[in-house]
């Protein structure tokens, strides 16, 4: 049955949870819906103000975080307690950011280089998860009071290039402050969707996003095919963007006016009000000719061909990045098929036109370019809320797929966050001579170990024609196709038997249960190795034991009674330390056994040699 909400704000009944879409950037964050009338995707903002929220963070003397253009206030004068920028640091050690320390003017602890870095305020600690929580905890209740409804799920969106641990990170401060956090979704893929991109089941598409923010330059080369985005290549520049242009008119106003560096280091308004002029002449230039203003005495002026020249070699180091990335996905400018133009910067003009010659096609401005990933978020938000039945977003794996193996191991086929259709095989033999059948189990989860994991299914290889251990190849195939579905294969290479099972991987699992399972593989990480040498050095150990009495019981004649009782002793000690579940002693005693075993094994060797040689067999 389905629930129906009554919202206690408005009295109106609710039928469906929201779902928001939210961009979490570097120097501005906002929140995206599905307008409930108009079924298109809408910014979230109060009526007057800019739906841009600055990623900023204060902290005020009791402790309290206060975010957005209040927070932003405080950026000069009080640089020790105001945060910008916590996304540069998610999922980073101290001796990632090192190199940039300076750029962070509030303190980044560095006392442990190695761990994940905290900020400190005062005589307080702040992960950058924490950090990014307190972003999106405003964005939450701004919605919420925008909406006049209560918010719990989320779409996050992250730049194409964030790694696992930046992922999760991003995830985790959405938990923090209170979000279920559907999905987490690339920047580029977004900015793709809020143009429509990719949403016909029989499209394909190759796409270049350019992101050109305030402080940041990305550029995402995507492939969509069967509604399925794929990211060939990403390049950037991680302190390249619009502040760099402001950065450079400020310089060359310098110049004119002679003003000193050492002038503006010491005088902390000069160096504000330049800046801030300096911005207000790059967005006048967007649609003027000439700038005309005024910082103390100093007139300042600057045309639109004179700001052109200004900026164009920092444009020029963005179309390197694009060379690049096209290199990358081994593809030429004229393979690409539409260019996104994202990132408050792409207004320029200048930009636009650079990118567009390079790329010999028209760029799509349409959206606002600093809407654009929000928009697309909400858009897969309107997908997973079931509301777009038509149109799947699959895109990567959320746990490791794999087999059982010897020992209960967990040998994994498919990683987890695999792209998905994936495909993937790998060959087994068997374990004992004559073995007929083969045990496949399909597991899901990040333990070594598959008791640890989740059974998904199970079926046996039959008819596997006798051969001796070790002989026969059986090659198990993974393939998830674009609805995720799981399909598995086992075939016996030299006699063509074959088997396959359909599995339905994520089915049943809830978000949580996959957090859990993630969490988990974490905790137990230690123990995991210690448990997977043990189980290994224990299969090598019986492998070992089975050949040992195979080869005794085949040629006792050919042996003396001393080597026998030996070798009998050297198993029966083997067999002690396997119960004692002692790895090291296990391989002590396995390197005994080789070593007793060996030289008569060479020995014997050598006659069935000699003999096969008079044409004998042994
Ligand atoms: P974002 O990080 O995407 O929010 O982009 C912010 C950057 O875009 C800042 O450097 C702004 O100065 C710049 N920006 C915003 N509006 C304009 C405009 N009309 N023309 C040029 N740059 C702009």
């Amino acid at each position: 049955m389905a629930k129906i909400g009554i919202n206690i704000a408005t009295g109106s009944l609710q039928q469906e949870e929201i779902i928001i879409g939210i961009d979490l950037g570097t120097t501005n964050s906002l929140v995206a819906i599905i307008h409930p009338e108009e079924k298109k995707p809408v910014v979230i903002k109060e009526h007057d103000s800019s739906a841009l929220v600055p990623s900023v963070i204060y902290f005020d003397s009791y402790g309290n975080a206060i975010v957005g253009s209040e927070a932003k206030k405080h950026l000069i004068t009080e640089p020790q307690n105001t945060i910008f920028s916590a996304k540069r640091l998610m999922g980073k050690s101290y001796n990632d950011i090192r190199q940039n320390a300076s750029f962070f003017t509030y303190k980044v602890f560095d006392d442990d280089t190695e761990r994940l870095v905290k900020v400190q305020v005062g005589n307080r600690f702040y992960s950058p998860i924490e950090l990014s929580s307190f972003i999106l905890k405003e964005l939450k209740q701004r919605a919420e009071h925008i909406l006049k409804t209560p918010v719990n799920k989320a779409v996050i969106t992250v730049p194409a290039y964030f790694n696992d641990a930046q992922r999760q990170a991003t995830r985790d401060a959405g938990k923090l402050a209170g979000l279920d956090v559907l999905r987490i979704i690339n920047e580029p893929t977004a900015a793709s969707l809020a143009y429509g991109l990719g949403m016909k089941s029989d499209e394909e598409k190759t796409v270049a996003v350019y992101d050109l923010g305030g402080g940041t330059f990305d550029i995402s080369v995507l492939r969509i095919a069967n509604g399925i985005f794929e990211v060939l290549s990403t390049n950037g520049d991680t302190y390249l963007g619009g502040d760099d242009f402001d950065a450079a008119i400020v310089k060359r106003w310098m110049k004119e006016h002679r003003i000193t560096e050492q002038q503006v280091a010491g005088d902390k308004a000069l160096a504000q009000a330049l800046r801030i002029r300096a911005e207000e002449a790059k967005v006048h230039l967007s649609t003027k000719d000439v700038y005309i203003g005024k910082v103390n005495d100093y007139p300042l002026q600057i045309t639109r061909q004179e700001f052109i020249t200004t900026i164009a070699p920092l444009v020029d180091k963005t179309i390197q990045c694009c060379k690049n990335a096209l290199q990358d996905a081994e593809l030429s400018a004229g393979d690409i098929d539409e260019i996104v133009m994202v990132g408050g910067s792409t207004r320029v003009p200048f930009v636009k036109e650079t990118v567009s010659r390079f790329f010999g096609k028209p760029v799509h401005d349409e959206i606002n370019p600093d809407e654009a990933v929000a928009l697309g978020a909400a858009v897969q938000a309107d997908i997973l809320a079931g509301n777009n039945k038509d149109f799947l977003l699959l895109d990567i794996t959320p746990l490791s797929l794999g087999i059982e193996t010897m020992g209960g191991l967990m040998d994994v086929l498919i990683p987890r966050n695999s792209k998905i259709p994936a495909k993937t095989g790998r060959q087994y033999t068997t374990q004992k001579d004559g073995q007929s059948n083969m045990r496949i189990s399909v597991y899901q989860g990040e333990r070594d170990l598959v008791k640890d994991n989740r059974k998904l299914a199970e079926f046996n290889l039959t008819g596997i024609p006798g051969m001796p251990a070790g002989l026969p190849k059986v090659e198990v195939s993974f393939l998830i196709n674009a609805d995720g579905i799981l399909m598995v294969k086992a075939k016996e290479l030299r006699s063509g038997v074959e088997q396959s099972l359909e599995v339905k991987p994520q089915y049943g699992l809830t978000d949580e249960e996959v957090e859990k399972m993630l969490l988990d593989s974490i905790t137990h990480a230690k123990e995991d190795i210690a448990t997977r040498a043990l189980v290994e050095a224990k299969t090598e150990a019986e492998q070992l034991i089975n050949t040992t009495q195979n080869f005794i019981n085949k040629n006792r004649e050919h042996l003396t009674e001393a080597e026998i009782n030996a070798t009998g002793n050297a198993v029966k000690n083997l067999q002690d330390a396997m119960a004692k579940e002692d790895k090291d002693a296990i391989q002590r005693k396995i390197e005994a056994l080789n070593e007793l075993s060996r030289p008569y094994a060479e020995r014997l060797m050598d006659k069935a040699i000699s003999m096969a040689m008079k044409g004998k067999s042994v």
